[in-house]
């Protein structure tokens, strides 16, 4: 089989659709060259031939050697320049590129193919030794790094006495002779530390570099990295080998990233930052403070250097025509890197650009206005999880700040924690609960999981491409970039600013928005949720067949949930209502009494108030479903648990000390979640059950009586049987009808039942029968059916997760071979005794767009989702249908 496909210089033997086979940036490297943009040519090698690689313990087959060095011939051909010639010679880079974009998480070698003669031979064509010898020493230096795996710090530590020496503070004041002599020096230490002097192979040094390509596939980095993304770990990467052209060649050269629309708040303006004279990395990297691309963004910003728009007009013009040419050609937004090398535009790479969930929604919005696409694929382009940002609280702009600093508005979204200034220590201090803001001087591909773990991220260098930046917005955490002013100390924990010291533990806030740091917690004020958002959600709406209930059961949360469109409630539970503080003591006294006559007379106690809260309910949720489940859990979780409070609550109860103590003992279980509860409760003391469906229906018949009568369903939790359903559904319509008979008035209701045990699923045929609806119950089904407590999976899911024996965690992302099965076998059982029976789900999984999407394929009628995650779920909905 064939490995290595060519592009550039006029040849493409791949394209925008073989992201698989060559990775994103190899595809669109040759779709680029194929729609007739400079792209300096070059091979890719497939994803197959990494894991051919890993394969054949980290070997390269005889086969592919020809192909590579047919790949080398089509750049030497499409250059004029031969690979390793002394005259005039081809400097390649090698760069990882795998299916989807990983930034900074794998190595990339520039200017390989220096040795001690070519250097002579590129400084003779360039006429600029300076320049090549410059490009020397930075190969050697990222070659060692990346692939002989040498300390980077001892070439930077040279670099530094060389300066020292001559006295001078920056690079580019080393002449040709001076970097002459610290390649020689570079070159030592190389030897030193190997023992072997430094490739002057052109070949070896290729194959060197392609190899680290492939092992920086399972460096420690990406592989956290692929975790945290859902990256299959056999994927592999490909590798790109293309000429290098020269961003460091002069005042005329320049290197850039850029993006066709504002990826922080999604206007339509182009957007990024270039380097006059620089190479790749120099940009991102934070070590020179880079320029604007235009002139309204540099006068927005007050900088001074001048923009690429007016330092190198003519390339800037041509750079605007490439922009609207690559947004029209693949239609999204594109995140685009760029050198010009004496005034000549070079394309290096172009990629669908990361952006934050705002300027997702803008540009999504605004594209389907403009006609690029449609208003399905606009649904289609925004991202469920990432809505999660918009609903999320802004900083009140009426409150008070501290501020103390200024940087960059990195990443949208106000976050407010305590400060620390290393990864780990946010990871653990995030693990005890605490809400983090990790502080850096900059960030890099090792902070990943502390940046994870933080609230929100707080950068002293870098730009607004900078690492923090780009993983801040892929996450979604706020993030403030380059406040300068900040004068932070790792060794001390702490940071200085302005006569301010900020310690390990101190509260900050920032503001992703402004790119303000403020001492101390700001208070928050909800998001808008009008406009594009709207928008976004009418479309959605438009398209979606699963409908959109919520989890709640305060008057407040059912309130939220209807302003971000639920459609009726799913899962109401009643066990909040007790544990109100002035509840709680009748509820003890109902479960402290003797018997059933001491309960009903504690239960008496308990119907207005839980009739009260129904009332409100079926109010806020005028004209649509209600479903209400009956109590759940077990009983001692009402009770004292801690030996000080046993007096209190024995006063309180009107019942001895001793008493409370026997009584507790007595409901002490040694499994509680396959206790005494759920339908069980209902089956031992019915009284209960009768007072909740007693106050339910009072409640609905009320409200009805002034105005639109709400649709309550009755629902009975773990039920494992027909029998215990059966029973329990004769007591609800018994109660049912008393309350209408009293009342002289009925309502429509319907009975149901939570699934959410596998005996359950499994007799759903007969279950149904006694049932009007199915509510899928999947916290407590995953848990019954992995045989997996959700309270004690922590200690070993993530190492589940790890070796890939659970794709995600089963209680986030529905488990859909085994629960799914589930699933799908009662949905189609129970509907073939009833075929109208309604069917939904209130596990936290409602919320979970693959989840959702799951549902879908199942047939469900509708999704049941805590109030924030409603919009998710419509949206998620709506790409499940499409
Ligand atoms: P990453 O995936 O980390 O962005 P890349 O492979 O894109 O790594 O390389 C990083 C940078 O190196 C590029 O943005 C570009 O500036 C520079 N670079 C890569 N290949 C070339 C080349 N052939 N000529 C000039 N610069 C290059
Ligand atoms: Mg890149
Ligand atoms: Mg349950």
């Amino acid at each position: 089989s064939r490995y290595v496909y060519r592009f550039g210089g006029g040849v493409s033997d791949g394209g925008n659709g073989d992201k698989n086979l060559l990775g994103g940036k190899g595809a669109n490297l040759a779709e680029m060259a194929s729609i007739g943009l400079p792209v300096p040519p070059g091979f890719t090698i497939s994803t197959d031939m990494c894991a051919h690689y890993y394969e054949n313990g980290q070997k390269f087959g005889s086969g592919i050697v020809d192909e590579v060095t047919m790949g080398l011939n089509h750049i030497e051909v499409a250059t004029q320049r031969g690979f390793g010639h002394t005259e005039d010679p081809l400097l390649v880079s090698v760069r990882s590129g795998a299916r989807v974009s990983m930034p900074g998480m794998m190595d990339t070698v520039l200017n390989l193919g220096l040795n001690d003669q070519t250097v002579e031979g590129l400084a003779a064509t360039s006429g600029d030794p300076r320049f090549a010898w410059d490009s020397y020493r930075r190969f050697i230096q990222m070659y060692s790094d990346v692939v002989l795996g040498l300390d980077h710090g001892l070439f930077e530590e040279a670099l530094e006495i060389a300066k020292e020496d001559k006295g001078v503070h920056l690079d580019t004041e080393l002449d040709a002779d001076d970097l002459k002599a610290l390649v020689q020096r570079y070159k030592d230490i190389v030897e030193q530390e190997l023992g072997r002097p430094f490739p002057q192979d052109v070949h070896e040094q290729l194959w060197g570099a392609v190899g680290a390509v492939f092992g920086s596939w399972q460096s420690e980095r990406a592989k956290v990295y692929r975790r945290l993304n859902h990256i299959p770990g056999d994927w592999g990467t490909a590798v790109n080998v293309q000429a290098m052209v020269f961003g460091n060649m002069g005042d005329t050269s320049a290197t850039g990233v850029a993006f066709t629309r504002d990826p922080a708040t999604g206007e339509r303006a182009f957007y990024g930052e270039y380097l006059i004279n620089a190479q790749g990395e120099d940009v991102v990297a934070g070590i020179r403070t880079p320029q604007y691309l235009t002139k309204a963004a540099r006068e927005r910003a007050g900088a001074k250097a001048a923009s690429m728009e007016e330092a190198l007009p003519e390339v800037y013009g041509e750079l605007a025509r490439v922009f609207d040419l690559l947004e029209t050609h693949y239609r999204d937004m594109q995140d685009i890197e760029f050198t010009v090398e004496r005034g000549k535009l070079w394309m290096l790479q172009t990629r669908s650009g990361k952006r934050t969930a705002k300027a997702a929604l803008k540009i999504a919005i605004d594209m389907a206005r403009e006609g690029l696409i449609s208003e399905e694929e606009a649904v289609l382009r925004v991202d469920p999880a990432a809505l999660d940002q918009l609903l999320h609280p802004t900083l009140d702009p009426k409150a008070e700040r501290r501020v103390i600093a200024k940087g960059l508005p990195a990443s949208p979204g106000a976050a407010c924690g305590i400060a620390v200034f290393d990864a780990d220590t946010a990871e653990r201090r995030a693990g005890q609960g605490d809400k983090v803001i990790l502080v850096r001087i900059e960030t890099s591909p090792e902070d990943i999981h502390g940046m994870h773990a933080a609230e929100g991220i707080l950068t002293a260098r870098g730009g607004m491409t900078s690492h923090a930046a780009v993983v801040a917005r892929g996450m979604g955490r706020p993030c403030v970039s380059g406040a300068g002013t900040l004068a932070i100390d790792y060794k001390a924990k702490a940071l200085r600013v302005g006569g301010v010291e900020v310690k390990e533990g101190d509260t900050l806030t920032i503001d992703g928005a402004s790119g303000e740091v403020m001492l101390g917690a700001v208070p928050t004020v909800q998001p808008e949720l009008a406009g594009d958002f709207g928008t976004l959600m009418e479309w959605a709406d438009k398209v979606r067949r699963l409908k959109v209930r919520t989890n709640a059961e305060t008057p407040n949360d059912c309130r939220t949930a209807r302003e971000f469109g639920a459609e009726g409630i799913g899962l109401c539970r009643t066990e909040h209502m007790f544990f109100d503080a002035e509840r709680i003591t009748a509820v003890r006294q109902m479960i402290l009494a003797e018997n059933e006559t001491g309960r009903r007379a504690a239960l008496a106690k308990l119907l207005p108030a839980q009739r009260s809260n129904f009332v409100e309910i079926f109010e806020i949720m005028k004209g649509f479903p209600v479903t209400i489940r009956l109590l759940d859990p077990p009983l001692h979780e009402f009770l004292p648990h801690g030996e000080d409070e046993y007096a209190e609550v024995a006063r309180a109860a009107n019942v001895g000390v001793e008493q409370l103590k026997q009584r507790v003992a007595e409901l002490h279980e040694f499994n509680p979640m396959l206790g005494h509860r759920g339908c069980r409760l209902g089956i031992t003391y019915p009284e209960i059950y009768e007072m909740q469906t007693r106050a339910i229906f009072e409640a609905a018949v009320e409200v009805a009586k002034s105005g639109e009568a709400p649709l309550p369903e009755v629902m009975v939790p773990l039920v494992a049987t027909r029998a215990e359903l059966a029973i329990i559904r004769q007591l609800i319509d018994a109660t049912a009808r008393k309350v209408f008979e009293e009342l002289g008035r009925s309502i429509d209701y319907l009975v149901g039942t939570m699934i959410e045990l596998p005996r359950a699923a499994l007799r759903a045929g007969e279950i149904a029968e006694e049932a009007q609806f199915f509510s899928f119950g999947t916290n407590d089904l995953t848990q019954t059916t992995l045989g997996v407590s959700r309270d004690d999976a922590a200690r070993f899911l993530t190492a589940y997760v790890e070796k890939g024996i659970f794709a995600r965690d089963p209680f986030v992302s529905i488990d859909e071979d085994g629960v799914g099965e589930l699933i799908r076998l009662a949905a189609e059982r129970g509907r073939g005794t009833a075929p109208g029976l309604k069917l939904g789900i209130c596990g936290e999984h409602g919320g979970d767009p693959s989840s959702i999407a799951f549902c879908e394929g199942a047939g469900l009628d509708y999704v049941s989702a805590s109030p924030y995650r409603i919009p998710i779920a419509r949206l998620a909905a709506a790409q499940a249908a499409l």
